[in-house]
């Protein structure tokens, strides 16, 4: 399967900063290892344009962010230290997420090691976002007239709220987002469809409705592309998620998710989003198994000589 990282584009933080930068590197070592990609299918992407960019972002945003002029303000809402690069990560994730639409659009699915940046808003961004890069990718395709309508499956237990702001009254992509009603952003916007669950929510009931919502949201999408925010932070070992979903749990949302839209013939991107665990090898886990998942599904529904050969 074709996997997009770019974590070797660090973004410098002071010490004692709590985004948990080295996932990233830890979580490409362990896709590296697994043999989840062939030659050549672990890749960089590139960086989104300007113009790919602007098809969800303001300009005035994209000049600030670009040139270093953002608030000290709207620097503590997102997070991060500005920098340039800051600024390149940023595209670079976007691309990826980019990179893995176009990749399964062709096979089937595909991932981005980072990614889920759902927090960015079209004029302004939060909680370590910066960039949409659901909304760029999605757009980036549409012009590029590879797919019409597109569905985003938010499971990140924080609201994906940037990304209903952005697509809000688009009615080509449609907005699904599960998450904790009582977390951040404590504000929510309103996507497509909502599904806020309760603090302490366990495997049953965060299982039941995703299967609940994914049902309506794919209904009423009929979508080409899927792209999945398989956030690691609703697990019950994450210090900013206050649900309680195991492990296995969550390996239960990636087989729903995956294999409803598989078995719809819609081709999944899947990005990470947020994870922040106590110990950070359990989002490492909780994220593989998103990848793994999907790695086996296009190994079985796309048995080219190529992938047969490299698997
Ligand atoms: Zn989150």
């Amino acid at each position: 399967m074709k996997v997009f990282y770019s974590d070797h584009f660090v973004l410098p933080l002071p010490e004692g900063h709590r985004f948990p930068m080295s996932k990233y590197s830890m979580l490409r070592e362990r896709v590296a290892q697994d043999g989840i990609c062939g030659p050549g299918e672990l890749r960089t992407p590139r960086a989104v344009t300007d113009e790919e960019i602007l098809s969800s972002h303001d300009p005035h945003y994209l000049g600030r962010v670009e040139s270093g002029r953002l608030t000290d303000k709207e620097m503590r809402r997102i997070g991060f230290p500005w920098s340039d690069r800051m600024v390149e990560r940023s595209r670079r994730a976007s691309g990826g997420t980019l990179g893995a639409c176009l990749a399964a659009l062709e096979e089937g699915f595909a991932a981005n090691l980072a990614g889920g940046t759902h927090h960015a808003f079209s004029d302004r961004g939060e909680g370590y976002c910066v960039f949409n890069d659901s909304a760029i990718a999605a757009r980036a395709v549409q012009a590029a007239g590879l797919a019409d309508r597109v569905v985003v499956i938010d499971t990140d237990v924080h609201q994906g709220n940037g990304t209903a702001e952005i697509l809000r009254g688009d009615p080509t992509v449609f907005t699904f987002s599960i998450h904790g009603e009582k977390n951040f952003p404590f504000h929510k916007e309103e996507s497509d469809l909502d599904a806020p669950l309760p603090d302490g929510t366990g495997d049953a009931g965060f299982l039941t409705a995703l299967e609940r919502g994914l049902e309506v949201s794919l209904e009423a999408a009929d979508a080409d592309l899927a792209i999945y925010l398989a956030g690691a932070d609703p697990f019950e070992g994450d210090r900013l998620g206050r649900l309680a979903v195991t492990k296995e749990g969550l390996a239960e949302r990636d087989r729903i998710v995956l294999e409803s839209c598989r078995d719809r013939g819609i081709p999944v991107a899947v990005t990470m989003a947020g994870g922040y665990a106590l110990n950070v090898e359990d989002t490492v886990d909780v994220h593989f198994q998103s990848i793994r998942h999907a790695a086996d599904l296009v190994t079985r529904e796309v048995p080219d000589e190529g992938r047969m050969q490299s698997t």
